[in-house]
């Protein structure tokens, strides 16, 4: 059985993301992508929210071994997840982008 789960897009970064339920939450972003470094079980469950679990690198190995997919939580991906949590986190990852842009312009 394939595991598909449905994209939807995250809504502060536009990356392509799933949604999982979890032990703590009913609906964590999960990337689209499986990770070969994720630390996230993810499971298909009847009602189309798949259940996500985490497991340990070790455990984690055995997964991909076993040839499994792990996957990693979006929240630890997205360059505006600091949005959600704390501001000064994110004017400080604008000002990274607006300096980048800034040195690729000088550059031509
Ligand atoms: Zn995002």
């Amino acid at each position: 059985m394939t595991f598909s789960p449905k994209a939807t897009k995250c809504m502060a970064c536009g990356a392509a993301i799933f949604f999982c339920r979890t032990k703590n939450s009913e609906r964590m972003p999960v990337e689209f992508e499986p990770n070969p470094n994720g630390n996230l079980a993810v499971t298909p469950q009847a009602d189309g929210l798949p259940e996500a679990v985490v497991v340990r690198p070790g455990q984690a190995a055995g997964m991909r071994d076993a040839g499994l997919l792990t996957y990693i939580s979006h929240f630890a991906a997205c360059p505006m997840a600091d949005e959600f949590r704390r501001k000064a986190r994110h004017k400080q990852t604008v000002d990274t982008y607006r300096r980048k842009a800034t040195q690729s312009k000088g550059n031509r």
